[in-house]
């Protein structure tokens, strides 16, 4: 059977595939995903976050080496995380692998009441060796404008982060693992008020703060969310724009 993808085939039996980022634009503007998911408008790319990328990239390079071993890392043991011990499983590298997620063995769950296949890229999972649980870990990198400020995930920006742990230990779940309702977001701070030199002879040197975040989380907004995408995949004309746009006000139908 051909995957169901991209633009929406109302006629097609097979699972429609959504990744948490298409969900995340259907909660920020249903008239947005529809135009994208339903009416196959392409909207502007925009360049990659590469020093983020590249932040992951070394994260997990380190947490692999952990996983080799079978041991925590002295960053989380630093901060009396010990029992947290980066996951070895046979998986792991598909479930990582974002652009891939709809296919077999990758990381996704189908929901049947709405036929939505819902999945996405994972940064990590760890092995609690107390609870024998496993928490998804998600890496963020940002430099803070203000001096002296504790990364915390209570900005605005930050309750999409909170939905994509929500989805992604609510699909884990689904998948059979053990898994704890704690995500983990470890935090790459650039530290632009360090008084430590950057430039060197052959290198610049930046700087991170590093943190990491315990979020609790949450799935009583999935199901009436989902509910809601198959919905609007089903209408045969586009919602109004969102009230609480940030481009502007639009207080009329946008058809
Ligand atoms: S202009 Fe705003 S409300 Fe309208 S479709 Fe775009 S994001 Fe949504």
């Amino acid at each position: 059977m051909v995957r169901h993808r991209g633009v929406y085939r109302a006629d097609s039996l097979e699972p429609y595939e959504l990744s948490r980022s298409r969900i995340e634009n259907f909660v920020r503007c249903p008239a947005c995903f529809y135009m994208q998911q339903v009416e196959g408008i392409k909207f502007p790319s925009i360049p990659g976050y590469n020093i983020n990328e590249a932040t992951d990239i070394l994260l997990k390079r380190d947490f692999d080496k952990c996983r080799e071993l079978g041991v925590t890392h002295s960053f989380l043991r630093a901060r009396g995380y010990d029992h947290l011990v980066p996951l070895r499983h046979a998986k792991i590298k598909k479930w990582t692998q974002s652009l891939h997620f709809g296919a077999d063995g990758y990381f996704h769950t189908v929901h049947q009441p709405t036929n939505l296949k819902i999945g996405g890229g994972i940064d990590d999972v760890w092995l609690n060796s107390d609870s024998g649980q496993v928490h998804i870990v998600d890496y963020k990198s940002t430099s803070q404008k203000s001096p002296g400020r504790e990364i915390s995930l209570e900005d605005k920006w930050k309750a999409s982060y909170k939905r994509q742990m929500d989805l992604y230990v609510w699909i884990m779940q689904r998948m059979g693992l053990k898994v704890s309702e704690i995500g983990y977001f470890i935090y790459c701070d650039g530290d632009r008020f360090t008084d430590k030199p950057f430039l060197g002879k052959d290198v610049a040197n930046m700087y991170f703060k590093m943190s990491i975040l315990p979020y609790c989380t949450t799935q009583q907004w999935i199901e009436p969310t989902l509910l809601g995408i198959k919905n609007v995949l089903g209408a045969s004309s586009r919602p109004n724009h969102s009230e609480s746009c940030e481009y502007g006000s639009f207080l009329v139908s946008s058809r």
